[in-house]
């Protein structure tokens, strides 16, 4: 096993930067997911480690060692394809074996591996039979097994559930995490899937435009997102954006826009004081909305009134589309609300989970010091 890190690294095809100044450590043994929309460099940034890219810059560490100029075969890395890549005409014995057969590993020791692999991939009864044979998941773990018993340094996997329906992916998503928990191999795991993301991976970086926005444990990317993307692209349904300026009144700040006047709690207040008079964007998640009914406490500055749209029962919850004066909202309501489209509702706003972006630069005026953590108590003498 090893760690993987990443220095200064970009990567340019021609003029364009498709990997920008890259720094990221992935520690040893860690799973670490990279992910981002298309385009945004993560492929090229796994084919980097793979060696399958140049780097045009900076330096790849595969535990002490200078990867740039290794040769991909001499790197001790194994990769899952998004397509499997399974040789057709092979059983899955043979698939699973080719990358020991082609480094010449002895015969027992390749059948003690492959079975090894096939039993903790519950593969063992498929053995003898063809791809073509074989079920999407089924295959994805002959893919998976083939990366298992080259016993890499580290596992790279380049989208491999893209290609299977909704519930075998979630049902992969488990197998491969309880897989990771049994080999604790240093893995780095590509998706454009945000859900994929925050459940496999101890820590999450998010890419766009080649830049990285921010690398950090799932909770804390949910919680305290460094910029206006990155509170976007984490959390399903995405944050709702608003227009609101903070504006001084009572002795207090307010986040004030077209139809709300959030107080903002002590805590935000004092991070955004130099922000009075100006402009900014106020984040909301939908699940910090609660209904009149539920909150009968509300302070009134945090009230505000929607025009109920669609409403989606989920069972769980229920997804309200709302329009607040000009701006859409989505909101996830308590399910046994009784909610009709067309209604005017009253919601609450939850202030101590509210987020505030620089309008210009869409950076967190919060980030710097996320204020749900507890503070450290000040040294005693
Ligand atoms: P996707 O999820 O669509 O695979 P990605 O985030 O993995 O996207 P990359 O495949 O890393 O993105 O590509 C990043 C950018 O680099 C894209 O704009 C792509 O068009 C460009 N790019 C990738 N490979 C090459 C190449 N060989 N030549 C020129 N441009 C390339």
């Amino acid at each position: 096993m090893a760690k993987v890190v990443f220095q200064n690294v970009t990567k340019q095809f021609g003029n364009f930067k498709a990997v920008d100044n890259l720094n990221l450590e992935i520690d040893d043994g860690e799973m670490v997911v990279l992910v981002g929309p298309s385009g945004c460099g993560k492929s090229t940034t796994l084919r980097m480690i793979a060696g399958l890219e140049d780097v045009t810059s900076g330096q790849i560490y595969i535990g002490d060692r200078v990867v740039n100029d290794v040769a991909p075969k001499d790197r001790d890395i194994a990769m899952v394809f998004q397509n499997y890549a399974l040789y057709p005409h092979m059983n899955v014995y043979d698939n699973i074996a080719f990358g020991l057969k082609l480094r010449k590993t002895p015969k027992n020791e390749i059948d003690k591996r492959v079975h090894h692999a096939a039993g903790l991939l519950g593969i063992d009864d498929k053995l003898d039979q063809r791809p073509k044979q074989l079920s999407g998941g089924q295959r994805q773990r002959v893919a998976v097994g083939r990366a298992i018993v080259r016993q890499p340094y580290v596992f790279l996997f380049d989208e491999p559930l893209s290609n299977l329906d909704a519930k075998l992916r979630v049902h992969m998503r488990a197998e491969l995490q309880e897989l990771h928990r049994e080999l604790s191999t240093t893995t780095l795991y590509v998706t454009h899937d945000q859900t994929e993301a925050m459940t496999l991976g101890s820590r999450v970086a998010v890419m766009k435009g080649g830049l990285l926005q921010q690398y950090d444990a799932p909770q804390h990317l949910y919680d305290h997102p460094r910029n206006v993307f990155v509170a976007g692209f984490i959390g399903s349904p995405a944050m709702n954006f608003l227009d609101a300026q903070i504006v001084e009144r009572d002795g207090g700040l307010f986040a004030e826009g077209a139809g709300f006047a959030l107080g903002l709690p002590e805590d935000k207040a004092e991070q955004v004081k130099s922000y009075a008079g100006q402009d900014i964007i106020l984040g909301i998640r939908p699940e910090d909305f609660t209904s009149e009914q539920m909150t009968e406490d509300g302070h009134a500055a945090e009230r505000l009134t929607v025009k109920v749209g669609v409403v989606e029962p989920l069972g769980s919850e229920q997804v309200v589309y709302g329009r607040l004066e000009g701006t859409e909202l989505v909101t996830q309501l308590d399910p046994r609300l009784n909610i009709r489209t067309d209604q005017e509702l009253v919601l609450y706003a939850n202030t101590n989970r509210l987020h505030l972006f620089d309008r210009d630069t869409e950076e967190s005026l919060l980030a710097e010091k996320p204020v749900d953590e507890p503070t450290a108590a000040p040294a005693g003498d």
